[in-house]
């Protein structure tokens, strides 16, 4: 698929950001896993969506008003069935902030191997151009902003580099009785999106911002389970 028709069709529906499913579309476009997914528009097209996908399965609400899904009770992960789903959805259209956004519908996918949560993202400088960034996932972004920035393009030795600089870097390599998160993995993930001939040097003038939060690292490779990419105006 070319790379740029993803960003081509949302600029041509207006708007500000890549939904989910194309921002992994993008991602895999260079590379990168992400989960196999489809999206349903309600519950009656879960069952013939469960016969396409490995169960158990994540269920996520898509919508341009809904930033951060797990806050307003927008992703359930784990479901076993599609009597599970069904009901999930459910549940999910009753909550106030989703009963009142606009809603493009369901995204059902494929859970990915537990691991360590890390976030890899991106921004536009207007001095320096793109910069990429990595941190560890949950708590440690956002509570203690574990972040490591460089300008792109980066190189390898870079990726090590920025991985080496988090406080939390121990973590990564199995410390306090976690398993280890293959480096090699986080590595090319970055180098997939701030190296030579990556996502965001290659779509420099498309992406104002990047997120993908968590990329999720097991002992032998990684998944893109969230993606968020917000055009330049
Ligand atoms: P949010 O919009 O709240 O950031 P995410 O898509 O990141 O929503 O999902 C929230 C959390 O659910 C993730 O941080 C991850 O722990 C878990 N999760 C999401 N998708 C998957 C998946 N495909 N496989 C396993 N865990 C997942
Ligand atoms: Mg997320």
């Amino acid at each position: 698929m070319n790379t740029k028709s993803v960003i081509l069709e949302a600029r041509k529906q207006g708007r500000a950001a890549l939904d989910e499913l194309a921002g992994k579309r993008l991602l895999a476009s260079f590379g990168i896993s992400v989960p196999n997914s489809l999206v349903v528009q309600d519950a009656t097209e879960v069952a013939a969506a469960c016969d396409k996908l490995k169960l158990p399965l994540v269920l996520k609400v898509v919508s341009p008003d809904i930033l951060h899904k797990s806050d307003v009770g927008g992703v359930k992960v784990g479901l076993r069935n599609a009597g599970e789903i069904e009901e999930a959805i459910r549940t999910m259209m009753l909550r106030p902030e989703i009963a009142r956004a606009r809603i493009d519908g369901f995204l059902l996918e494929e859970m990915a191997p537990a691991g360590q949560e890390v976030v890899i993202g991106g921004l536009h400088d207007s001095q320096f151009g793109p910069l990429v960034m990595v941190g560890l996932g949950g708590v440690f972004v956002e509570v203690l902003a574990d972040v490591s920035f460089r300008i792109c393009p980066i190189t390898r030795l870079d990726a090590e580099e920025m991985l080496d600089e988090l406080k939390g870097a121990p973590l990564l390599r199995g410390a306090r009785g976690r398993k280890p998160a293959s480096r090699t993995a986080i590595v090319d993930a970055l180098l997939k999106v701030g190296g030579e001939g990556g996502l965001l040097m290659t779509h420099a003038d498309d992406i104002a911002e990047a997120d993908i939060n968590p990329l999720i690292v097991s002992e032998h490779g990684a998944v893109a389970v969230d993606a968020r990419f917000v055009l330049t105006k």
